[in-house]
């Protein structure tokens, strides 16, 4: 069955120069990107994000690490679409602590855990369709992917917008 997934290369990744490598090992899924961006991330978004990790004794750091306060402040934001596309990602993506993870995959080859005790692992990739659904519609709006994966609805705001001059 196709599904969507969320992945972040997260600012230790993009600080180590690794988007074209990571981008590259997930090519070999043959999945399709349906959507990407660079994105600040806002501490709103960071501790929305990682909610569930709230209790956990890293939390802080966890939330300065993912806001790039350790390395760039940004984070690429893609969507990948396609048969299975959860498992496979998270198959090439590897385990969460990079030292466990498997030698091959991209947390194995690039992540680290720092000295205050964080798992630097380079990447996220969604679990399971319900965190990918939360995911994907907390990091992206609609019309930024080029499939409706989820349904949506129009209504009329009248607010101010920034456009080019
Ligand atoms: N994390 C950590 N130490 C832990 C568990 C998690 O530093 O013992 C960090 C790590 O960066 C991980 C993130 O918190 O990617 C989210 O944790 P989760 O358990 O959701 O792992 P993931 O889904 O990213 O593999
Ligand atoms: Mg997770």
């Amino acid at each position: 069955m196709a599904n969507q997934t969320l992945v972040l290369i997260k600012p230790d990744g993009l600080k180590k120069s690794l988007t074209g490598n990571i981008l590259t090992r997930l090519s070999e899924t043959k999945l399709d990107i349906i959507a990407s961006k660079i994105v600040q991330v806002s501490r709103e978004l960071a501790l929305e994000h990682y909610q569930h990790m709230k209790d956990k004794p890293f939390f802080d750091e966890l939330i300065k690490y993912i806001m790039g306060h350790y390395h760039k402040k940004k984070v690429m934001a893609l969507v990948y679409w396609g048969e299975d596309a959860i498992n496979k990602v998270r198959q090439i993506c590897g385990s969460t602590n990079p030292e466990e993870a498997e030698t091959i995959s991209i947390r194995g080859q690039y992540g680290r855990i720092t000295t205050k005790g964080v798992y630097e692992n380079v990447m996220h990739a969604s679990t399971n369709e319900s965190e990918a659904e939360r995911e994907i519609k907390l990091w992206f709006n609609p019309d930024e992917l080029i499939i409706d994966v989820y349904p949506t609805k129009k209504i009329k705001l009248s607010k101010t917008e920034r456009v080019w001059t």
